[in-house]
């Protein structure tokens, strides 16, 4: 892969010597610049305006220190960070990770990515993300609440209900958004929409926490039957087993799917008869367990050590759901000897460059993740509206309205793609169909 525009090319090779040792926010900026190229030269008012320029520059960075007291009274501090990518078309929206390999440069390019994603909603809201590398595997509730409390505790300064929404991600679920809300509406003495995937108690909106899971789902059958078939009787493999990976996992099966696998950081299980939900729910919802635990009940299903092997399993669809580069070439080529069809992205940025070309180019159909993982986000917005109309929807209206975004997402990234002659080629499509609507507010609204 490489950007063969001269300016464009000149504009990476700026971006990474400005941001030495980000090599995550570097691959997301090659990906969305290589798609660009048809728009930098059919747009040269683009250039002349410095959109390019402007749009891989975060508006602000914010990065701070995160002091807390563990359960034996020592004190530990950890770091802090939210960056303000691009508030254009709205205010700053996207999660908070909680993992230990979060760094700036890691949080650069989900807010990168973020900024697409969010555009391809419809929905008015910018680009932003943030996290911190603090580890809330084996912390208990006390330790999670003191380290939400620290954090918010500075976060505060930064964000609100107009400027910037937080949400979750990686290790940031319901706990620990009800942690970081409470600390807020403590310091702020505001009950407003400053987070969302809040509890249905306080705010919170009606299948939020299915939305990234279901959405996904959704835009994985627009494309399969725009190819003329969908999910019903095929196997999936999903990895990861967190929110993303549960809720596409259950509308898979709702719409016919027989999903078999699902992950964790350790391992992965394979399950022949078909994923037991319910268990996986009990498992890592409830007991906040590892996923091996799964074949202590269902002793004909296998666990194997070791995340990328779930990608040897043959499958028709595979949908990656755990983190960022988890399906490199050889995992796509191990998938393509099995015969898969469709891979679908629920992870952000999980499929890495070689990757995701050799699934292109086996013809395999392909949701990048800016597009087919939009669902959460999109559901956050309607939280926002909820929110601001001191409302609460119902399940149904909310579910139809997440259906209808991402089939919308679908047409989009499909007719972008067709109008610059890349028909089909939905990574394309959805980096130009997101970035059109975020440079002509950027255009219009100067140089900013
Ligand atoms: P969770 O924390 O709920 O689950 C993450 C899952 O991925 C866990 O099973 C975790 O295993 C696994 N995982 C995490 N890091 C790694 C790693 N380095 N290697 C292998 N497995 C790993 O997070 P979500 O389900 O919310 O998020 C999953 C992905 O989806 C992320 O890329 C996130 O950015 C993206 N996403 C999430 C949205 C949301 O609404 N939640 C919206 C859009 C995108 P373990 O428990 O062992 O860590």
């Amino acid at each position: 892969m490489s950007i063969k525009n001269e300016y464009l090319a000149e504009l990476k090779e700026r971006v990474v010597k400005r941001n030495p040792n980000e090599p995550e926010f570097h691959q997301a900026i090659e990906e969305v610049l290589e798609s660009l190229e048809v728009v930098a030269e059919a747009n040269p008012e683009y250039i002349k305006m410095g959109i390019f320029e402007s749009i891989v520059e975060p508006e602000r960075i914010i990065k701070f220190r995160v002091p807390w007291v563990d359960d034996n009274g020592n004190v530990r501090v950890n770091r802090g960070y939210r960056v303000q990518f691009n508030s254009a078309i709205g205010p700053y929206k996207g999660g908070l990770r909680f993992h230990p390999s979060v760094n700036e440069g890691i949080i650069k390019f989900l807010g990168f990515e973020q900024i697409f994603k969010n555009s391809l909603t419809g929905l008015p809201i910018g680009g932003g993300k943030g996290g911190s590398d603090f580890d809330p595997k084996g912390k208990s509730d006390m330790e999670i609440m003191r380290f939400c409390q620290s954090f918010m505790t500075e976060l505060q300064r930064h964000i609100g209900a107009d400027t910037d929404v937080p949400a979750g991600d990686i290790g940031v679920g319901a706990r620990e958004i009800g942690y970081l809300y409470g600390q807020y509406k403590r310091l702020r003495n505001e009950s407003v929409g400053v987070l969302t995937g809040k509890g249905l108690s306080y705010g919170g909106s009606l299948a939020r926490k299915e939305a990234t899971g279901y959405g996904l789902c959704y835009f994985t059958d627009a494309m399969l039957r725009d190819h003329g078939t969908s999910f019903e009787g095929k196997t999936v493999c999903i990895s990861g087993s967190g929110n993303v990976a549960i809720y596409a996992c259950e509308k898979a099966q709702t719409l016919g799917a027989k999903v078999i696998t699902l992950s964790d950081s350790n391992g992965y299980i394979v399950d022949q008869n078909g994923i037991d939900l319910d268990l996986v729910k009990e498992i890592k919802e409830v007991k906040r367990q590892r996923i091996s635990e799964y074949v202590k009940v269902h002793t004909d299903a296998e666990y194997h050590e070791g995340c990328k092997g779930v990608w040897t399993v043959k499958c028709d669809i595979a949908l990656p759901c755990a983190t960022q580069n988890e399906l490199d070439e050889e995992s796509a080529q191990a998938l393509i000897d099995n015969g898969v069809m469709a891979v679908c992205e629920g992870a952000n940025m999980p499929t890495t460059a070689e990757g995701t070309q050799k699934l292109q180019a086996n013809g395999v159909l392909f949701g990048p993740a800016k597009a087919s993982n939009a669902g959460g986000v999109a559901t956050s917005a309607l939280e926002m509206a909820q929110n601001s109309s001191r409302l609460s929807w119902d399940f149904e209206t909310v579910d139809s309205e997440l259906k209808k975004i991402m089939e919308n997402i679908y047409g989009k990234c499909c007719d972008a793609a067709k109008k610059y002659n890349m028909e089909g080629n939905l990574v394309a499509g959805a980096n130009i169909a997101g970035f059109l609507r975020v440079a002509d507010a950027m255009y219009a609204q100067g140089v900013v």
